[in-house]
């Protein structure tokens, strides 16, 4: 399942002061090369994601082994150094989370535009979609299931559209979300380690 994420990573005060030096970022800045501050900031965060977030992509929870490699992700995007987007939030630890290579896609969120309202303070930003930092996730989605498959509701126009962004209303989706949770269902159950691999030797 998705899951509010917390608490932010902590970037070590020496390098966001180097990282601060940076400024103004005017785009192309988190692709430089050679830098030791950036590549500490980067490993750095990504090994606190990494714990915080479970192994689960931070947009549709499902397990990474399940979706793809882990790719640092710019909730809202940056753009490049030819086409900024919104580069000075680059390094801003709030926006930044680990997703699967489906949810990163350009036939998903790819270069999608979050940002509702703008704020030079991060934090006054307004979103369109679920933050992963920010929203209470329970008050955006709802879980129901039709005896086969859990499937997944939005109940706020921000949850509405990240259903539409990350196409978290897929079959697929359903069906990985089930089978976790049966799995994990079924491991809790005295001899239930027995049971499944009786399951996946069995011959229907
Ligand atoms: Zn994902």
């Amino acid at each position: 399942m998705i899951n509010q994420l917390n608490p932010a990573p902590i970037i070590a005060q020496n390098v966001m002061d180097e990282i601060d030096k940076l400024k103004p970022l005017t785009g192309g800045e988190w692709d430089i090369k050679n830098n030791d501050d950036i590549t500490q900031f980067k490993g750095s965060l990504k090994s606190q994601l990494l714990i915080t977030q479970d192994d689960k992509c931070a947009y549709c929870g499902l397990p990474f082994g399940e979706t793809g490699k882990t790719e640092i992700e710019h909730f809202a995007p940056k753009g490049g150094a030819i086409r900024p987007k919104h580069p000075e939030f680059a390094f801003t630890v709030k926006n930044l989370v680990l997703s699967c290579n489906l949810c990163n896609s350009p036939v998903k969120k790819g270069n999608y535009d979050t940002i509702e309202v703008k704020n030079a303070d991060y934090n006054l930003c307004t979103f369109k979609i679920v933050h992963p930092y920010f929203d209470i996730h329970s008050l955006h989605y709802a879980w129901t299931n039709d005896r086969e498959k859990i499937l997944i509701q939005g109940i706020s126009p921000e949850g509405l559209e990240s259903i539409r962004v990350f196409k978290l209303d897929s079959t697929r989706h359903s069906e990985a979300r089930t089978r976790i949770k049966v799995n994990a269902y079924i491991l809790t159950i005295p001899g239930g380690a027995d049971l499944i691999a009786d399951a996946l030797n069995y011959i229907p």
